[in-house]
């Protein structure tokens, strides 16, 4: 059972037009990604020709800088509808971009949502800034932690027009990690490319604090984390197809797969941590 825990179907219709213009950027087939966006059957018959059973769909909440509005959670929860089994909602909300919290939190857990994007870098926010006032963020680690929602963030650089990248070190996480002890914590990217060691600290330090590898190339990812196999039974494969820079789902498994890696490492980085997150 091989789970891809990072990959991007999206409400298109949304995007501002600089990041849409980030996003079609040396992308021959766009119009293949627009047509997965709107029809789960196609993408579902893609995952087959990938060899990937289940994907997580990341959407989160960012109007400054990418365009998408809370309404991406109904979009999500309305596509996975197609395959419940085979495809994981994320969803996400925004402290600065809700008028009453607990409500949006209520109604994310009623649309089913298995987890939450925080993307500090397009949602111009420190992940622990509840530490400085933006109770909201608390309130939905909370929330998060109470209903076993893992929580995933994303860490490094972003490329995109309007991105502030200081917000992209996972250092902040320390803190969350400390205050929301039981909140499984997602580093997507492993803090790709200027933080990876910092990443790699994190999830040695905390129990909670998981890696997810997408986005990084697998051919350089043990340049970035040699000592992977020791933090195999916390790590996740995904691709964050298609991101820039991403070409294509099926390279990136290929890819992984040929790593000179313990068989037992890359079965637990391709399936048996997914499982323990999102139960089959
Ligand atoms: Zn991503």
């Amino acid at each position: 059972m091989i789970t891809d825990c990072h990959i991007h179907i999206q409400p298109i219709e949304m995007f501002k037009p600089a990041a849409l213009e980030a996003m079609k950027r040396k992308r021959e087939n766009f119009a293949q990604i627009e047509e997965f966006c709107r029809s789960p059957k196609a993408f579902l018959k893609h995952m087959d020709a990938c060899g990937i059973d289940r994907a997580v769909l990341i959407n989160y909440v960012a109007p400054e800088v990418i365009g998408f509005t809370a309404g991406v959670n109904e979009f999500v929860a309305g596509y996975v509808k197609a395959d419940p089994k085979r495809l994981i909602p994320c969803g996400s909300l925004h402290p600065r971009h809700t008028h009453n919290i607990m409500a949006d939190v209520e109604q994310l857990l009623k649309l089913g949502i298995r987890m939450i994007k925080i993307h500090p870098p397009h949602q111009l926010l420190f992940p622990n800034d509840y530490l400085s006032g933006v109770k909201e963020l608390e309130i939905i680690y909370r929330a998060a932690e109470a209903n076993g929602i893992p929580v995933m963030f994303h860490t490094g650089t972003s490329i995109f027009p309007g991105a502030r990248n200081k917000y992209g070190d996972p250092i902040y996480l320390d803190d969350v990690a400390v205050d929301f002890p039981k909140l499984k914590i997602l580093l997507a990217h492993g803090g790709r490319p200027l933080w990876m060691h910092t990443a790699f600290f994190l999830v040695r330090r905390h129990p909670n604090v998981f890696l997810d590898i997408s986005g990084i190339p697998p051919k350089t990812l043990l340049k970035y984390f040699p000592r992977l196999h020791e933090i195999a039974s916390k790590t996740l494969f995904g691709t964050d197809w298609p991101g820039p820079g991403v070409p294509d789902i099926k390279r990136n498994l290929d890819d992984f797969r040929a790593l000179p890696l313990p068989d037992a490492s890359r079965q637990q980085i391709l399936s048996g941590t997914a499982l323990t997150i999102w139960p089959a």
